[in-house]
């Protein structure tokens, strides 16, 4: 049985490519930065989806800034939402007074966004915004306010840059549909 063969195998059609992912996450950050001139940022990675885009996204970035992780249960093993929002990893440490952006892969019906936003705003940050490289506005459920957004698509299954089928194509450098 080789079951990651097989599914490395998978071709995957190409969405949005890396320079267009990488282009649009500079000018992401330097909107960040414009919104917060002077002040330390303190990014929230929510695992697994968002660690790629985390990675770029202050790599990108000018001046102070901190980061901590943190995960939530999403999609099982398939590519339907359980409707279920767990938070399966909190944060190593406090958000009082802090200057905090959320970082998601994708928001698609908001569930999970929105749940999290209210956790986080909850532990007293200065400001709470979110950066979200994906959104999918077609299959939103619940208003979530996101301040930044890569970039808006269809509703389709898409893997890469951080986005997994089943734990694979996390490595993939685009966003892709598989083919
Ligand atoms: P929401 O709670 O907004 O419905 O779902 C958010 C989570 O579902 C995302 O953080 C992501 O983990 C997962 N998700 C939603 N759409 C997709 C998709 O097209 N591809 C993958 N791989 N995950 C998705």
């Amino acid at each position: 049985m080789l079951p990651s063969l097989a599914m490395n195998a998978t071709p995957v059609e190409i969405l949005i490519s890396s320079p267009e992912i990488q282009q649009r996450i500079r000018e992401l950050a330097a909107e960040i930065r414009r919104d917060l001139p002077g002040e330390d940022i303190h990014f929230i990675c929510v695992l697994k989806g968002a660690f790629l885009f985390l990675a770029d996204l202050v790599r990108a970035m000018d001046g102070g800034v901190t980061m901590d992780f943190m995960a939530m249960s999403s999609y099982g093993a398939g590519t339907t939402s359980s409707g279920e929002v767990r938070l399966v990893k909190d944060l190593d440490a406090g958000l009082e007074g802090r200057h905090v952006v959320i970082v998601e892969d994708i928001v698609d019906t908001g569930l999970t966004l929105h749940y999290l936003q209210d956790i986080l705003r909850a532990r007293g940050p200065k400001s709470l915004r979110t950066a979200c490289l994906l959104s999918k506005p077609s299959r939103r459920q619940v208003d979530v306010q996101v301040e930044y957004v890569g970039f808006t698509i269809e509703d389709r299954f898409v893997v890469g840059f951080g986005l997994d089928y089943d734990e694979h194509h996390r490595n993939l450098p685009f966003i892709g549909v598989i083919a």
